[in-house]
């Protein structure tokens, strides 16, 4: 989905103050600074020409970097609630006694513990899948 990133500049002895638009993929447009908006609703000035020499449609949502604007289309695709984190330890299944098996070769190759030493309970990991 396009954005659109605007960026203010300042005035030059030519020129007034301008908000550029651009997508970052070679389309652009400048205007003048409208004097008359404020920051947000001039940035947005701003990327709306952008979408209207463009012929995109829809609406628009706004948010600040350091010194720009960024513009995002939304829809039902890239409007999306931010997922809870997740618990910060990962579930550990016990392990049970000590493994029979001896160190080395017959350790690495061994399917009950799978070569930590300490017999795995693959039962409880399964009923915890399941
Ligand atoms: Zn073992």
């Amino acid at each position: 989905m396009k954005a659109i990133q605007t960026k203010y500049h300042g005035p030059t002895t030519v020129r007034g103050s301008r908000i550029s638009a651009s997508d970052l993929d070679g389309n652009r447009v400048i205007i003048s600074m409208p004097s008359e908006l404020n920051h947000d609703e001039a940035h947005r000035a701003a990327a709306e020409a952008l979408c209207r020499k463009m012929g995109w449609t829809g609406v628009l949502a706004q948010g600040g970097l350091a010194k720009t604007e960024v513009f995002v289309f939304v829809d039902h695709w890239s409007a999306k609630p931010v997922p809870e984190a997740k618990p910060k330890k990962e579930y550990q299944p016990k392990t049970g006694a000590a493994c029979g098996c001896k160190r080395g070769v017959q350790r690495d190759n061994c399917p009950n513990c799978e070569g930590t030493g300490w017999v795995i309970d693959f039962k409880a990991i399964r009923e915890r899948s399941a």
